[in-house]
């Protein structure tokens, strides 16, 4: 590449960014560049300038524009590297301390939005409920102490039914996630598909605890009727609140 100023126009820079995608500089080459920027200075003009201008990204989806596709292309299934991941997590640490939140309410409510009706592989949804690391493991141990059953503020009286407790089991989980992929995650009353659903059974849960004469955790794992996905299938909110006549 000629090392003289040329002029490129606008459209000459988005060939570049599109070709360039997926390749990366040398290592030599990275070292190089990092040299000669070394103690460089970003003149008050080019502040000025970079501060009054819109993200080139502004309002772009992968859908709408053929860069940005590319570049979700590119980077799908790939790992930030362990120091990169570090690296991110102590900007993220930072902004907390500087603005109070990791994720601005805006970027929030826009994440909970592309969360809805998403439900992560049985295995990492048991992986999320059981990575804890160790320290956090002794603090709820020994605030467990403290707060255990009835000294719990959230103590019912001894209500939390075996039906509760077989619903939180990784068990229950697999079965709710099998119903949703048989159904393709489509509501099988109005047809909606992409939002929140969820399992309903034919046969009542605590029914068939009761029929079989369920008492244990082991017996409920052990019981094939209550795991038979015939028994449920998928709806949204809406439509299983109709079920339940609310
Ligand atoms: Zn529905």
């Amino acid at each position: 590449m000629p090392s003289g100023l040329y002029l490129r126009t606008e459209e000459h820079i988005k060939h570049l960014r599109v070709v360039n995608i997926g390749r990366h500089h040398s290592s030599k080459t990275k070292a190089r560049i990092s040299e000669t920027l070394k103690g460089h200075q970003v003149s008050n003009e080019t502040k000025t300038k970079l501060s009054g201008l819109t993200p080139w990204n502004k309002g772009l989806t992968k859908e709408t524009n053929e860069l940005i596709r590319k570049m979700s292309e590119d980077k799908k299934g790939k790992k930030h590297s362990k120091a990169h991941r570090e690296k991110i997590s102590e900007k993220m640490q930072e902004r907390k301390a500087r603005d109070g939140y990791m994720n601005s309410p805006k970027a929030k409510e826009k994440i909970s939005r592309a969360n809805k009706g998403k439900h992560l592989s049985p295995k990492t949804e048991f992986k999320k409920n059981h990575k804890v690391p160790q320290e956090w493991r002794e603090i709820s141990r020994e605030s467990g102490k403290k707060f255990a059953g009835e000294k719990s503020p959230h103590w019912q009286g001894g209500k939390t039914s075996l039906a509760d407790r077989i619903r939180h089991s990784f068990k229950y989980r697999q079965w709710r996630s099998d119903v949703f992929t048989r159904d393709d995650f489509t509501c099988q009353d109005c047809g909606k598909r992409g939002v929140y659903v969820e399992a309903h059974h034919i046969e009542a849960f605590s029914d068939i605890i009761e029929f079989n004469d369920i008492k244990t955790r082991e017996q409920a794992i052990n019981c094939e009727e209550l795991w038979n996905i015939n028994n449920g299938f998928t709806l949204c909110k809406d439509c299983h609140n109709k079920t339940k006549g609310v």
